[in-house]
Parts: structure tokens; sequence; C-alpha cells
């Protein structure tokens, strides 16, 4: 065997090391050896590549495996990976997720070049309202405090007072002064708040604009009682992007975050996770004694993302793939920003 070969097979079996644990792969993928072998060359491709460029691969949750376990130097959710990018002062960050995603990374990093692999990496919930559709909102609500969910355009972070994750919006919200809240853009989400305040005894209004996860927009009580009935013991998972009867239903409502500590604390027979299935199979590499029922749901905007594109994208990006913001929108949204980092609670 030659050295290449050598270092071929050696990656594969690093691959196979973290891959062999998931069973969930929505191409009906199996990660064996030759699997492994297979996407080797590229990960070792891209691994370098990274090195010359002095790169960072920030990869969300949500990617496929071979992303977050072949090439990711760091894994997590929007919150995680915004103070990542905040702290690493990388001269590269190249953003395997969505475009807010690396939006945020650049708002946070002005001196790095973010880049996306896939411009066309949506979010319906972040497309769903623009910078300008926001001014028209707050003309009907002066006196209302704007808080945008982080799933949200660098626009409508510079047009919001303060930005919250799944994970913080309750205690942040709960801490501002104003009884008026406009949330947006996560209806369901906002839906979710509103009760919340009210459990909590806050006295607050939430008025919502009408964005939603197409993929936590899927989940209905049914599925619950149908895998309740199906798994005894089931323990149900899910995020607060879905609507709020699922939320009602469920054993535990939390952040990507919180789902997977949860997960990770908990000593149920079955599991059956309201999310994106790349968060299974984060779990099935992470947590490999516990068992999960079928689920979840695919985002096909975080499926764009693939080895090839960060590949390329890495080697000489496309203007299309460089994050560029206006200044004035940058440092505004940046404020919106800092203002979260200032109100969230320490973990
Ligand atoms: S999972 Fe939902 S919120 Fe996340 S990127 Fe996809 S559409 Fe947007």
């Amino acid at each position: 065997m030659n050295a290449t070969a050598h270092h071929v097979a050696a990656e594969a079996e690093r691959l196979l090391r973290s891959l062999m644990h998931v069973d969930c792969d929505p191409r009906g993928k199996t990660w064996n050896y030759e699997a492994c072998l297979a996407i080797a060359p590229l990960t070792l491709e891209i691994n370098e590549l990274k090195k010359d460029r002095g790169a960072v691969i920030l990869a969300h949750s949500y990617l496929e495996p071979e992303i977050i376990y072949g090439v990711a130097d760091f894994r997590g959710d929007s919150y995680f990976l915004s103070l990542k990018a905040r702290e690493l002062r990388a001269p590269v960050i190249l953003f395997a997720g969505v475009v807010f995603m690396a939006e945020t990374a650049k708002i946070l990093s002005p001196a790095a070049t973010v880049i996306v692999p896939d411009r066309d990496s949506g979010c319906s919930l972040a497309d769903a309202l623009t910078g300008d559709q926001l001014r028209q909102l707050k003309s009907l609500y002066p006196d209302a405090t704007v808080v945008c969910y982080i799933n949200s355009t660098a626009e409508v972070k510079a047009a919001s007072d303060v930005c919250v994750t799944s994970g913080n919006v309750y205690a942040i919200v709960e801490k501002l002064p104003a009884r008026r809240i406009l949330f947006v853009p996560d209806r369901l989400m906002g839906d979710n708040l509103r009760t919340e305040m009210k459990r909590r005894g806050v006295d607050k209004e939430i008025i919502t604009a009408d964005g939603t996860c197409m993929v936590h927009d899927q989940f209905t009580p049914t599925d619950i009682t149908a895998a309740r009935q199906r798994y005894p013991g089931l323990l149900v998972v899910a995020h607060p992007e879905c609507p709020p009867a699922v939320a009602a239903a469920a054993d535990f409502v939390g952040s990507t975050g919180a789902m997977m500590k949860y997960v990770k604390t908990t000593g149920a027979p079955y599991y059956l996770m309201l999310t994106e299935c790349g968060l299974v199979g984060r779990l099935q590499v992470e947590s490999p004694e516990k068992a999960f029922v079928g689920g979840c749901r695919l985002c096909p905007y975080m499926k764009l993302n693939s080895l090839e594109k960060i590949r390329d994208a890495l080697k000489s990006p496309r203007p299309d793939q460089i994050i560029t913001l206006p200044e004035d929108v940058r440092q505004r949204a940046a404020h919106c920003l800092e203002q979260m980092f200032a109100l969230s609670p320490a973990d």
C-alpha cells in the first residue's frame, strides 16, 4: 500500500468510528467501511484546504453526518455557532448551514471572509419577513419592543431591538421591561412564547409575524399519539418551532442543544425526535446506546450542502458564495445580537 492509499484507509477508519452509528440516513446510505472509503479522499482534500486557507468550518447539527463528522471544526445550533464565529477570529469561515447563519457569522466577524457552499440554502422562516415588511409592522406597534428570532435575515436583525434563540427566548423576553413584544418572524414560536409567559405569570402581549419553519410546522399531535401507542415508555422531544398543540403533547420542548442534553441525560427505551433528521444522526453518533423511532423530517435547504460544494467553495469561492453586507446593516444587526449576548442567561 503506498502512502496515499495508507492515508485514505486511515481516514476511512476515522470516519467509520463516527458514522457507523448512523442508521437514519435519509438517503438510505449504510455507513460501512466501503462507504467511508469512498468519501475519504474528499474529506482529506477538504481538511488540507482548510489548513492552506486558514479556514474553519462551522456546521449546523441538521447537516448530513459526513459533513458534521468528516470536515466540521465546530458543530452545533445557531447560538453555539454564532458564539464561535464571534470568538474565532479566523480569516475564512465556511458556514455549512443556511444563508442567514452565514450572515450572522459575517455580522459578528466582519474581518473574516465568510462563505457558503450553496447560495440557494435559504430558510422558509427567515425568508418569510423582509426588512421592509418588518418596518411596516413596527409602524403599527410603535411602542413594542421588537424581538427577532435568530432565524432571520441580517436586514430583520438590523431593524430589531434584540435577537433571541430557541434556547434563551423565554428568559430574555421575561426580562424585557416592555409589556408589548413584537416577535418575528416565527408565528408558532411566538404562540409557544405567549403560552410560556402565561404559565410563568408574566404579563406580556405577544404580537407575531406569520413565518413558520417548513420542517417543524409539519408535526401533528396525531404523530405523537400513534408513536406512544406503538412504543411504550417513549419520550417525545420537540423543538419550540413546532405548533403549540405538538409542544403541549411532548415530554420535553427545547432548543437543539437542550434536546440533545435531555436525550443524553434521560433513560427512556425509545425517543421520538420532532425535529430535523440531522439531529437524530448526531445523537446516534454521540449516544449510540439510545433508540430513536422514525418521525424526523428533512430540511431541503440544509440538504443543499455537500462535501463537493464545500471543497469547491474552499478552493475558489464564486462571488455569490461570499457573504457581503452593507456596513450600516451589519452594525445595527451586530447591536441586536450583542443585546442578546448581554441578556442571555449563563448556561
Ligand atoms: S429547519 Fe426550518 S428553520 Fe431550520 S433552516 Fe430549515 S426551514 Fe429554516
